[in-house]
């Protein structure tokens, strides 16, 4: 009886070990930046600091981009950063800093706002395929309308980030739906060993850790250039066992392996 428990519980160990995701070149774990709301902080201070360390990181753009931002964007994407799409005007249903509700749209107006967006961001850097980042990262729409399956069915968009917190470190592949991403809403004044601090748990549980950064040492839920910088610095020292991709890429690779384990 002792022994075929024994046994029972040695296959169990097997089966988790087989689902734990392996990452390329024997990393410990992924780490994805992301950076919204197209913010001119993120290309003063988040890109330069990213391209010394030799990281690419996801920059989800709104339609908030102009004649003098969108030669840095496109700049930016022909380094290897990429450019996702956050919608044209970043409708939400809490609106105190938000000047677009999102209480009037349909299902049919945010897909066609998504729709636009990418030919638009097809205009700055020449790509086809996208990602996406809710806006206040709500899945719903007009009150209440959830439109993450018509997102899915229209095709616009193969992956999609959401919001979460310190634990939204992601190590159930198999169960992880592509267009609902959990990521770590930063909240603004984040000292260095914090951000370092999700590094670690997410290299511990070797899994996948999602930042969300809006500000980089200026405009809005901002965490200090400095405090940027001691991240990008740590990621870079410990390249070998962390893999850092863009939010595609990412999504791309856990597909695939997904595909390779059914
Ligand atoms: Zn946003």
């Amino acid at each position: 009886m002792k022994r075929s428990l024994l046994f029972l519980l040695l296959l169990s160990f097997a089966a988790q070990a087989q689902h734990k995701m392996q990452w390329p070149k024997h990393q410990k774990a992924l780490i994805v930046l992301t950076y919204d709301d197209a913010l001119e902080s993120q290309l003063n201070n988040a890109i330069p600091q990213l391209e010394a360390a030799g990281l690419k990181a996801t920059f989800f753009l709104t339609g908030d981009i102009n004649s003098v931002t969108i030669p840095r964007w496109r700049k930016a994407a022909k380094k290897g950063f990429e450019l996702g799409n956050h919608t044209i005007f970043h409708p939400c249903g809490v609106v105190d800093d938000n000047p677009v509700s999102s209480a009037s749209y349909t299902v049919h107006g945010i897909l066609g706002e998504i729709e636009d967006m990418n030919h638009f961001l097809y205009a700055v850097d020449g790509k086809f395929y996208r990602t996406y980042a809710y806006p206040c990262t709500e899945t719903t729409v007009g009150n209440g309308k959830d439109y993450v399956d018509s997102l899915k069915l229209s095709n616009l968009i193969k992956y999609a980030r959401v919001g979460g917190d310190t634990d939204a470190v992601v190590t159930d592949f198999k169960h992880l739906d592509p267009l609902l991403v959990p990521s770590y809403g930063l909240e603004g004044n984040n000292t260095g060993e914090q951000l370092i601090a999700f590094v670690k748990n997410t290299v511990r549980k070797g899994g996948m850790g999602i930042f969300m950064f809006h500000g980089i040492g200026g405009d809005y839920i901002t965490v200090s250039a400095e405090a940027h910088r001691q991240l990008v610095s740590y990621l870079k020292q410990h390249k070998k066992e962390i893999w850092v991709a863009t939010f595609q890429e990412a999504m791309d690779y856990i597909e695939q392996q997904n595909k390779l384990n059914r």
